[in-house]
């Protein structure tokens, strides 16, 4: 597939370091660097002046000989890949962690990080499996807990003020995101799925006022190229975990464009406009109890096939592709009913069933090619 724009260098170093070199020009500058592992962490609370939040990945990991002496083997492969590094000492220089208790795995990734590392900061967040206005004031509770432990720790200032303004600027990077996303429901979008995913790592494992000129740049070139005109089908992620822009390289090197992606890391819906009105904390909660994409909010299924129906229609797609993280129990029973209603609202559906490390890539692009030639592309 000829491809008209290319990646700015610096994302694709971000994309293949697990510390993106902008933490350590954000450190320099006096700000604390704030770990997370899961989309349930509203980010503006971690981008109060004086901190930033960062999404840890595992780029490039080998094995995981050391988390697997202390995880069952049972725990999946995104978890494992994130307690190796920490073990190794790749993220030494991060300053707090937040947890969420999303699911037994993430769970399980506090409880070892906490023993074995003792960091100077460490939370956890309770998460309510519903969306009632109940669980918006449970979980409002939760983040004016995190809120204070924060101001505390790190003499920052996290009220309503503070709060609105980061707000504000993460509204920004979502806005110029969403801009970047909509050039992919072309005809011809002139970026890859792979070059997307790129671009939504290297922006949430880094400080977001620091990568909003790159993303700024690439959006500038993107919108006025050609497009990508010799694929041979369109295509949806949907599923759990994927971080690794080189997974949907190899997809796309069949020939296949993925167009949108609702995956965990993906971009529908976590690039919806946050509300500005109201009290910040709320609106926090709300936002991060929206974020339904993730099976654990188990009463949610019609609401996430509908959402999958309407944005496999937005961006045109031929098929689903719905990704999974072996192991993983939320998704593990769901997968069978969410491709059982796909099929029945007539979306080809195609279930891979992976680890976080790239492996077997002829295994995924001969599964890849049959799920097209099925569909007669
Ligand atoms: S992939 Fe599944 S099991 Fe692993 S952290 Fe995400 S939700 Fe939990």
């Amino acid at each position: 597939m000829k491809q008209p724009v290319s990646l700015p260098r610096l994302i694709n170093d971000i994309v293949d370091s697990p510390i993106s070199p902008l933490v350590d020009k954000a450190q320099e500058a006096d700000r604390k660097a704030i770990a997370y592992t899961c989309s349930f962490v509203p980010e503006p609370l971690l981008n109060v002046e004086g901190l930033f939040g960062v999404r840890v990945r595992a780029p490039g990991v080998s094995g995981t000989p050391m988390a697997d002496t202390y995880l069952s083997n049972v725990i999946c492969s995104t978890v494992r890949s994130i307690l190796e590094f920490v073990l190794e000492g790749t993220f030494s220089s991060i300053n707090g962690w937040v947890f969420t208790a999303s699911c037994d795995h993430m769970r399980r990734l506090y409880d070892n990080l906490d023993y074995l590392e003792h960091p100077d900061f460490i939370h956890i967040l309770d998460v309510p499996h519903k969306r009632s206005e109940a669980a918006v004031q449970w979980m409002r509770e939760e983040l004016s807990m995190l809120a204070e432990k924060l101001a505390d720790k790190f003499n920052v200032v996290t009220d309503d003020a503070a709060l609105s303004r980061a707000i504000d600027a993460h509204n920004e990077y979502l806005a110029l995101m969403r801009d970047i996303s909509d050039l992919r429901k072309r005809d011809h979008p002139p970026l890859t799925g792979a070059m997307f995913q790129a671009l939504i790592a290297a922006a949430s494992s880094s400080p977001t006022d620091l990568i909003i000129p790159h993303l700024r740049v690439f959006y500038e070139t993107a919108r006025n190229a050609p497009g990508i005109d010799d694929y041979r089908a369109r295509l949806l992620m949907a599923g759990s975990h994927c971080d690794d822009p080189h997974y949907i390289r190899v997809i796309e090197s069949t020939g296949a464009l993925v167009v949108g992606d609702r995956t965990c890391t993906g971009s529908i819906p976590a690039l919806a406009p946050i509300d500005d009105e109201g009290d910040p904390l709320t609106v926090l909660a709300r936002r991060s109890l929206s974020n339904i994409s993730c099976p654990r909010m188990m009463e949610e299924f019609d609401t996430r096939v509908e959402e999958i129906i309407a944005a496999a229609k937005e961006f045109r797609v031929d098929g689903v592709v719905l990704e999974t993280m072996k192991f993983c129990d939320t998704w593990g029973v769901e997968a069978s009913p969410m491709i059982n209603a796909l099929r029945k609202a007539k979306i080809p559906v195609l279930r891979l069933e992976r680890e976080y490390s790239l492996g077997s890539e002829g295994q995924l692009q001969t599964r890849v090619q049959a799920f097209m030639e099925s569909m007669g592309k």
